[in-house]
């Protein structure tokens, strides 16, 4: 059940824990990670642990999300550590995601994170072709990714999702319609999809550079997220926020909690939180981190506080990205602000153009604004 309510912040907090793990990087992700076999994990792990420690104070969490990285290179023992503490800090939350990379994934792996209450799997498919997963530098085989899909519905999750990219050098409009269905015909309650971005100083963006990748043109890039929207309407997937799709029930309740502007605590190297009206990012490297923790220092190496018309703009724009928009009553709860009179320029123009409607609740981008949302957004960002 999507069990969504509006919380108070002290219940609706979420915890999120960075395993910056990695067989190898991917040439186009600017995650933080490290190759597993250039560390230890054990030190780290514990370091993680004793950063969770430190927040015994919160009496329970919403949603825990394990990501990364990979959290599936993990040695398992590794792992099982890390999930009993993560289980003794938070022993029922409404939804425990671990990310699994396909090609890490087993049967015993997959028992073992039920047994720690883990109750929501999201798989990093990618593509469910094998072209594709070539130019990604994805190690793993569309087959793995099913076959791991099948797995997890077999040993008994039964909210289970994949991430999808779209617009790769070489793809087209019919390849990308090939993976929806593939994709759709999967036993999943959850589908990311998201168009590939040449992030600066990651392999890829230098390939661009150097001539050595095409980049999918703009209208195919665009068109593409317009059949993903409209094959997985068709398919029962509800678009709930600009890149994530979910059949009714499965919106992820965690990610959620970002697009409310609710507080996160993020534990592990390159994390990041707002938590007690900071925004904080932990030390993006594992020897600095440990090093951190061991001394009793900080974990993080930025943090600051969000002002009030801080997080009246970062409320509007993360509640902008859901489908369902602005909750006017709930905008002002949580800011004190009213957002009609505060933006009331920017929605006047947008709505003008056709980028943005109104309900007497809500305010909401259109369905034509959803290709070009960044552009819209940027105009509620700051007061
Ligand atoms: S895309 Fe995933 S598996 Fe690849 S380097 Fe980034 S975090 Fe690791």
């Amino acid at each position: 059940m999507n069990a969504y309510a509006t919380p108070s912040d002290e219940e609706a907090i979420g915890l999120y824990l960075h395993v910056p793990f990695c067989e190898r990087k991917c040439p186009y992700c600017s995650f933080y990670s490290e190759p597993l076999a250039e560390h230890e994990p054990a030190p780290l792990i514990s370091a993680m642990i004793a950063e969770m420690d430190r927040y015994r104070s919160v009496r329970s969490f919403h949603t825990v999300y394990l990501g990364g990285g990979s959290p599936t290179c993990l040695p398992v023992q590794e792992l099982a550590r890390l999930l009993d503490a993560i289980r003794s800090h938070c022993p029922s939350p409404a939804e425990f995601t671990v990310e699994c990379n396909p090609g890490q994934t087993n049967a015993e792996a997959l028992a073992m994170l039920r047994r720690h209450g883990v109750n929501r799997v999201s798989f990093g498919a990618q593509s469910l072709d094998t072209d594709e997963l070539e130019q990604l530098g994805r190690r793993h085989s569309p087959e793995e990714a099913i076959a791991a899909v099948r797995l997890a519905r077999k040993e008994g999750f039964d909210n289970v999702g994949i991430d999808l990219i779209f617009a790769i050098p070489g793809s087209d409009l019919a390849g990308w319609r090939r993976n929806l269905e593939l994709a759709t015909s999967l036993d999943i309650q959850h589908i990311s999809a998201y168009s590939l971005t040449y992030e600066p100083g990651t392999a890829l963006d230098q390939a661009r550079r150097a001539g050595r990748v095409e980049p999918v043109d703009e209208d195919t890039d665009r068109a593409m997220y317009e059949l993903a929207i409209d094959y997985l309407a068709s398919a029962g997937f509800q678009q709930y926020e600009i890149s994530n799709f979910a059949r009714a029930g499965f919106a992820c309740l965690h990610n959620q909690g970002y697009w409310h502007n609710r507080p996160y605590i993020g534990i592990g190297p390159g994390a990041g939180s707002y938590f007690q009206g900071r925004r904080a990012l932990n030390a993006p490297d594992i020897r600095r981190y440990v090093e951190k923790i061991r001394t009793g220092e900080e974990a993080w190496e930025q943090s600051e506080p969000i002002g009030r018309d801080e997080r009246v703009c970062e409320t509007a724009v993360l509640n902008l990205r859901r489908r369902q928009g602005v909750n006017l009553a709930a905008f002002r709860q949580a800011t004190g602000a009213d957002f009609l009179e505060v933006f009331d320029n920017p929605v006047r123009r947008h709505e003008d153009q056709g980028w943005i409607e109104r309900t007497p609740d809500a305010v909401r981008l259109t369905r034509k604004a959803l290709a070009v949302a960044d552009s819209i957004l940027c105009d509620f960002s700051a007061l």
